[in-house]
C-alpha cells in the first residue's frame, strides 16, 4: 500500500506496540481500528508523554482529504471527540484508520479524558488492587468500554 500523502510504498512499524503501516517520509501511518483500541486500553503513556510527543508534530500541514491506502475509496472524515475539531480519517469498510503525525496522540489524549476513557483509567487502578475472579470481571468491564468507534 502506498502513503495517502506523498504516495511512497508503506512499510510495516510498531506505535505503541502495535503493527501499523507507515511511511517514512512524512511520518504518518494506517492502523486497524482494532490495534487501535488495544493502544487506548493498554495506556502505555501518560498524558504528560503525549502532549510532550504531540507538539514535535505540530507544524505539518495534513489540510486535504485522503483516500483509503487500501480500498481507495475517499476515507470518512469527522472530529476526534473531545479534539478541538481535529479530524481523523477512516475507512469503514476496510476499518482502517489514517493517522496523521501527532493524530494518535490527540486521539489518546482525547480518549483519556472523555467519560468512557475515564472510567477506563480509574477501572485500571483498582484492578491493580485486585485478585483473581474480581479481576477478571474487571477486565472484561474495561474491555467492552474500550470497544465502539475510536472517535466515540
Ligand atoms: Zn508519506
Ligand atoms: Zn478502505
Amino acid at each position: 500500500m502506498k502513503c495517502a500523502r506523498c504516495k511512497m510504498q508503506l512499510k510495516r512499524d510498531l506505535r505503541d506496540g502495535e503493527r501499523v503501516d507507515a511511511c517514512e517520509q512524512c511520518q504518518c501511518f494506517l492502523i486497524r481500528v482494532t490495534r487501535l483500541k488495544r493502544i487506548r486500553a493498554r495506556g502505555l503513556r501518560s498524558p504528560e508523554q503525549l502532549m510532550e510527543d504531540w507538539r514535535e508534530h505540530t507544524e505539518i500541514d495534513v489540510t486535504p482529504e485522503v483516500r483509503c491506502p487500501r480500498c481507495r475509496n475517499m476515507m470518512d472524515r469527522r472530529g476526534i471527540e473531545g479534539g478541538n475539531g481535529i479530524p481523523q480519517d477512516s475507512c469503514k469498510k476496510c476499518e482502517l484508520m489514517w493517522c496523521d503525525p501527532g493524530e494518535l496522540e490527540i486521539h489518546l489524549l482525547a480518549w483519556s479524558n472523555s467519560a468512557k476513557g475515564k472510567e477506563a483509567i480509574q477501572f485500571k487502578k483498582i484492578h491493580e488492587s485486585m485478585s483473581g475472579h474480581e479481576k477478571e470481571v474487571l477486565e472484561n468491564r474495561i474491555k467492552s468500554l474500550c470497544l465502539g468507534h475510536p472517535s466515540e
